[in-house]
């Protein structure tokens, strides 16, 4: 086994925090029971904020970014997992709290690793990824809630072209529900159709500020845009529907009012995927995959090699990321 491999590190720089690449020793790991050796990690937003410096993501520095990854365990101090045996880490504060993803190696706990499961390659498992499987996330518990049926009446799914837009898109149709996709990106529409997408709303319509209550539309809704997306589409939200926001690719803040839900019983259900327990983690990805059509995985994937981890960083943050990315660690 190599001495030291070169990874993606935050650290603090006059105030702010920002990746760089920098060789990390096998002695500086953290020592947590299983050491993976990784494949492939991918990109979500919130590695764009943390390797950019645009969002305090790293709580101490320095710090590994990658919020996922797939791999093989090389050591075990746990009965859980023998050497040998192919794994999938999403989250538990990867890149935050504990060191992630982007180098070769990385130890963590064992209670974190899930079977890399039946129906993916490593690879496809990173296509999927944080993203992916919060989108999965975001169905069961729009299913879990019990008014949104499939069928005639529709769906919408904001950042529709984005990591978690593009699987929700996809995962909902396999459904049958009838789903619109919300994006700022025309040139899109087709990606997404092919995805199963049937209607298309121009997210500029849907950030400008309107009447606390709206024309009622949506029976359901995933949501990764946040702000006045968000305030909108609960105000267009049907009688007993419900949305789920899990992003905030288009702000933090939620400056609505409490109509939609005290005048139309409209429910909104947040999604934080990090902490997830190990059941919702396993029926999500069971849901992935039954549901995850593998040619329109492979259309919403790209794969890069980690040195153009710093501009995918940038152009994720600016929006230009069509559906997912996985980056090659080896
Ligand atoms: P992406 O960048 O891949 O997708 C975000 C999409 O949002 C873009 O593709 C774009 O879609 C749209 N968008 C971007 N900027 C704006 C803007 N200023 N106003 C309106 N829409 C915008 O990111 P991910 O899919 O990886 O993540 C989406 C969000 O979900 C992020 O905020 C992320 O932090 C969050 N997230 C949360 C998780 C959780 O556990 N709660 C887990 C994973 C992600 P289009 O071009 O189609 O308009």
């Amino acid at each position: 086994m190599q001495k030291s491999f070169p990874a993606m590190v935050i650290d603090s720089v006059d105030g702010r925090t920002m990746g760089a690449f920098r060789e990390i020793s096998m002695e500086e790991l953290p020592d947590y029971d299983v050491l993976v050796e990784v494949a492939y990690s991918t990109l979500n937003y919130k590695d764009g904020l943390a390797i950019t410096g645009k969002g305090r993501i790293a709580r101490r520095t320095p710090m590994i970014a990658g919020v996922d990854l797939a791999g093989t365990v090389v050591e075990s101090r746990s009965p859980k997992w023998q050497t040998g045996d192919k794994v999938v880490l999403n989250g538990w504060g990867l890149s935050e709290t504990e060191w992630g993803a982007y180098g070769r190696y990385q130890r963590v706990k064992a209670e974190w690793l899930i079977r890399l499961p039946d129906g993916f390659s490593m690879q496809e498992a990173m296509a999927v990824g944080t993203a992916g499987y919060t989108a999965a996330l975001c169905v069961d518990a729009l299913e879990k809630w019990g008014t949104v049926k499939p069928g005639s009446s529709e769906v919408i799914v904001t950042g529709a072209a984005g990591g978690v837009g593009s699987v929700a898109v996809a995962l909902l149709a396999a459904q049958g529900y009838n789903v619109t996709a919300s994006t700022g990106r025309p040139e899109t529409h087709d990606y997404l159709a092919f995805l199963g997408a049937t209607g298309f709303v121009d997210r500029a319509s849907l950030q400008e500020k309107g009447p606390p209550l709206q024309k009622e539309r949506w029976t359901g809704g995933i949501d990764s845009v946040g702000s006045s997306t968000l305030v909108n589409i609960l105000a267009q939200t049907v009688r007993g529907g419900a949305i789920v926001a899990c992003g905030l690719a288009g702000g933090a803040d939620l400056n609505g009012t409490v109509m939609p839900h005290i005048l139309r019983s409209v429910a909104l259900i947040g999604m934080d995927s990090v902490v997830a327990p190990l059941e919702q983690r396993l029926a999500a990805w069971k849901r992935l995959e039954r549901d995850l059509d593998k040619e329109k995985l492979r259309k919403m994937t790209t794969v890069e090699p980690m040195s153009r981890l710093p501009q995918l960083a940038e152009d994720i943050i600016a929006g230009r990321i069509r559906g997912r990315v996985v980056i090659d660690v080896a």
